[in-house]
């Protein structure tokens, strides 16, 4: 008989990869925080509950896709977390972006209950998470990463185990190193694009197939020229990711250079009420510095 799946947070990643999971056919149960955001799983035929921990004791295998570290504690760990639940042998995959020590933490309170854990946060966007094209990095044990890989395939398209419990998370970090310091890098060639009267559209043309190319470049430099600020991940989530690599690059003694730097010009647009936008508006940190507008005539 197959196993019965329930998802935990329903928001604009969430939503998208439950779907995914209703639509392979996998007999599904749901929560999410604010109850009005379950109505559209609810009409596709999943069933609603009324607590993680009455999720859980319905279910065998249990996703969890919601924001931050303590977010994760309260919905696994709280007064009606999914602990209070959860049946033995069950599996419990959270794939939120959280801290790599909480979430071996989190896998140990379960296993003390005989539930297994994996820690398998995600990348691709909204976009990704929708069509079911996501990058999964999967930390815990191989029989378990084996249990939910039919459930990943309905999620994503690359789906990598990478190791033992919190590896998944640390991954997920080094993934979030590389797309900040490109889009650091992005910024800067452009504002030394503008300020050099270069015809921007030609230099993009230009370097984007070359050995300076990259998803960043190509996919958000046409929106910085054309001042779109639309959120694929906004800066406040990519500045709670940044907090998790500077936190965990701590507790290891790495130096984090470029990344602490882009941490504080995050927090400059923070600061200046830019929180919601994509994580492209970076380069309005650069702008601000050099005293030019990339692209379009106004100043931001
Ligand atoms: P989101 O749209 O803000 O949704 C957050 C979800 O978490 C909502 O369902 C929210 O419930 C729930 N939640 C937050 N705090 C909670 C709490 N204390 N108790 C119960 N539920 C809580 O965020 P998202 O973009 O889906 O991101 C979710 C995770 O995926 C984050 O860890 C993020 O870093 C990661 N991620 C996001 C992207 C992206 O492009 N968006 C890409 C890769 C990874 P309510 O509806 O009640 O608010």
């Amino acid at each position: 008989m197959s196993e019965r799946l329930g998802f935990i947070g329903l928001g604009i990643m969430g939503r998208g990869m439950a779907h995914n999971l209703r639509k392979a056919g996998y007999d599904l149960m749901v929560w999410n925080r604010t109850a009005a955001r379950a109505d559209s799983l609810r009409a596709a035929g999943a069933q609603v509950a009324t607590s993680p921990a009455d999720l859980a004791a319905n279910c065998d295998v249990i996703f969890s896709c919601v924001s931050d570290t303590p977010d994760v504690q309260a919905v696994i760990l709280g007064d009606q977390g999914v602990i209070h639940g959860v049946r033995p042998g069950a599996l419990v995959v959270d794939m939120s972006t959280i801290s790599p020590q909480v979430a071996r933490e989190v896998a140990e309170a379960l296993a003390a209950k005989d539930v297994f854990s994996l820690d398998a946060p995600v990348s691709g966007g909204s976009e990704g998470a929708e069509k079911g094209t996501l990058s999964i990095m999967v930390g815990g044990p191989a029989d378990q990463v084996a249990r939910a890989q039919p459930y990943f395939a309905a999620m994503g398209k690359t789906i990598t185990h990478v190791g033992p419990s919190g590896a998944g998370q640390t991954v997920k970090l080094v993934n979030q190193i590389l797309v900040v310091v490109n889009m650091l890098a992005v910024s800067e060639a452009l504002v030394f694009a503008q300020a050099s009267g270069a015809d921007l559209e030609k230099t993009l043309q230009a370097v984007g197939g070359g050995a300076a190319g990259s998803w960043m470049l190509a996919n958000r430099a046409p929106q910085v020229l054309n001042r779109d600020w639309r959120p694929g991940f906004t800066i406040d989530l990519q500045q709670k990711d940044l907090r998790l690599v500077l936190e965990a690059a701590d507790q290891v003694a790495a130096p984090m250079i470029a990344t602490s730097m882009v941490f504080h010009m995050y927090r400059t647009l923070q600061q200046s009420g830019l929180g919601a936008e994509g994580n492209h508006a970076l380069i309005k940190a650069l702008e601000r510095l050099a005293g030019v507008t990339v692209g379009g005539s106004a100043p931001a």
